[in-house]
C-alpha cells in the first residue's frame, strides 16, 4: 500500500496520509504492547500483523451488518499490517461496554461481584487523556466541555451497544465470553456524509476482555499481558500464542453462513405478495426461491419441491402465502425447516427470517438488530419533531 506523510503516532500504531487521496488514510498497527499508560512497553514480533487482521476481520463483520465504520480494505493475509481507512477527527473517547462485570467496573462499584452478568449492558465514557489515566466521564460532561453533543452522544451509545451485542453473538458462537469492550469514534472528515460519526481506531486483542467457556483463568485478551508479574521471553511468547489463536478465531466472523427462503404462493393470487416479500427479504441479504403452487390442485407438486429445497439447503426457511391456511398446514407437516405465515407484512416476515438464520449467522442477527434500532430511531425522531425538540439521528 503507498503511503504519504505519517500523520501521528499512537502508542500501538502509526497513520499515514494515502498519497492521491486525501480522504483516505494507511493505519499501520505495530509490534508494540503497552498496559498502564505506557509504563509497562514491550515488543512482540509479529503482534502488529495479528492485530491487523484482526481489526480488520472485526471491521468487516460490523460493516457487514450495515453499521457504519471508518474501515475500507486491508489488514488481510497480504496487506502486512497495512489498513485503509476513510480519515475522520477522531473524539478524544474511550466507548466501554461490559456485559460481564471486570476490570475497572468492579475497582470502582465494589458491592458487584466480579463476573456478574450485567442486564442492561453499561456503557460508560473515558476521556483520551493519558496523563490523568482515561478518567471516567459523565456525559453531562462531555456535552460541558464541548467534545460532543446530546444527539452524537446517543448515536454513540446505541452504536456502542450493537457493536457489543454483534461481537458478543460471534464469541458465543465460539463458545467464548465477550466480557467488555473498547470503541472509538470519529466524525467523517470529508464527503457528502461529512460530519457523520463512524466507528474508528482499531477493533483488536488489546480492545476487549474475552474468557473462552466464560472462565476467566482461560483468558486470550491484552489482560494477560497486563497481570505479568515478570515480563520475560517466555511470558511474552504466550501471550503471542493467545493472539495468534484469536486472530484464528475471528477470521470467519465476516462470513455469512448460506441460507435460502422459499416462498410458496398458493395460487397465483399469492404472486404480488411473493414478489414484496422476496424483495424486503433481500434488502437483508438472504437469498429467495419463489414458486406458485396450489394446496389443492396439485399437493404432490408441493411436497415433492419442499423436500426437494430440504435436501439442498442446509439452513431453510419456508414461507406460505395464501388466503386458506391450507397450504401452510400442509408444509408444515411435510417439512422439518421453520415455516413462516407469508401474509403478514413484508418487513415483519423478512425480519423473523433474518432473526431465524441470525441465530446462527452473526451478519443477519446484527442487521436485525440494525433494523430494530433505526426502528426506535424512527420513533424518537417522530416524537421528537412533535415536541419540537432537535431530531435524533439514524444510525445508518
Ligand atoms: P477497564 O475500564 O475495565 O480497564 O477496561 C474496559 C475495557 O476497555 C477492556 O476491554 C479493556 O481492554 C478496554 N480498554 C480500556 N482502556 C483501554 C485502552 O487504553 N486501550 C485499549 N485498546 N483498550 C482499553
Amino acid at each position: 500500500m503507498q503511503k504519504g506523510i505519517e500523520i501521528a503516532r499512537g502508542k500501538t500504531k502509526v497513520l499515514y496520509e494515502h498519497p492521491g487521496q486525501l480522504d483516505q488514510l494507511v493505519v499501520v498497527q505495530t509490534d508494540a504492547i503497552s498496559a498502564g499508560d505506557g509504563a509497562r512497553r514491550n515488543e512482540i514480533p509479529g503482534k502488529g500483523r495479528l492485530a491487523a487482521q484482526t481489526s480488520a476481520r472485526v471491521f468487516r463483520l460490523l460493516n457487514l451488518c450495515g453499521l457504519p465504520t471508518h474501515y475500507l480494505n486491508g489488514g488481510e493475509d497480504d496487506d502486512e499490517n497495512e489498513t485503509l481507512v476513510r480519515r475522520c477527527s477522531m473524539i478524544p473517547l474511550e466507548v466501554v461496554v461490559r456485559g460481564v462485570a471486570a476490570g475497572s467496573f468492579v475497582k470502582r462499584n465494589p458491592t458487584v461481584a466480579r463476573g456478574t452478568l450485567l442486564a442492561p449492558r453499561v456503557v460508560e465514557f473515558f476521556l483520551k487523556d493519558d496523563a490523568n489515566h482515561d478518567p471516567l466521564i459523565s456525559p453531562d460532561e462531555i456535552i460541558a466541555r464541548g467534545i460532543a453533543n446530546q444527539g452524537e452522544l446517543s448515536v454513540m451509545m446505541e452504536i456502542a451497544r450493537v457493536t457489543f451485542e454483534i461481537l458478543a453473538h460471534a464469541w458465543r458462537r465460539r463458545e467464548v465470553l465477550l466480557v467488555d469492550l473498547k470503541i472509538e469514534f470519529g466524525r467523517l472528515a470529508s464527503g457528502e456524509n461529512k460530519g457523520q460519526l463512524v466507528i474508528a481506531d482499531v477493533i483488536d486483542n488489546d480492545s476487549w476482555r474475552i474468557w473462552p467457556q466464560g472462565r476467566e483463568d482461560l483468558m486470550l485478551d491484552k489482560q494477560m499481558y497486563r497481570n505479568l508479574t515478570q515480563v520475560d521471553d517466555a511470558a511474552l511468547g504466550q501471550v503471542k500464542s493467545a493472539y495468534e489463536h484469536v486472530a484464528e478465531l475471528v477470521s470467519p466472523f465476516p462470513v455469512m453462513r448460506p441460507g435460502m427462503a422459499a416462498i410458496f404462493a398458493d395460487g397465483i393470487e399469492g404472486i404480488a405478495q411473493a414478489d414484496e416479500l422476496a424483495m424486503a427479504i433481500g434488502q437483508l441479504g438472504v437469498p429467495t426461491i419463489r414458486r406458485v403452487v396450489s394446496a389443492t390442485a396439485t399437493p404432490g407438486f408441493v411436497l415433492q419441491a419442499v423436500s426437494q429445497m430440504e435436501t439442498t439447503f442446509a439452513r431453510l426457511i419456508v414461507l406460505a402465502v395464501g388466503k386458506s391456511d391450507a397450504l401452510r398446514a400442509m408444509l408444515d407437516h411435510a417439512t422439518s425447516a421453520p415455516v413462516l405465515d407469508g401474509n403478514e407484512d413484508a418487513q415483519r416476515v423478512a425480519l423473523q427470517t433474518a432473526k431465524l438464520l441470525g441465530l446462527e449467522d452473526t451478519v443477519l442477527y446484527g442487521r436485525t438488530l440494525l433494523v430494530q434500532a433505526n426502528l426506535r430511531s424512527a420513533v424518537l425522531q417522530a416524537d421528537a419533531a412533535l415536541q419540537n425538540q432537535a431530531p435524533g439521528t439514524a444510525l445508518a
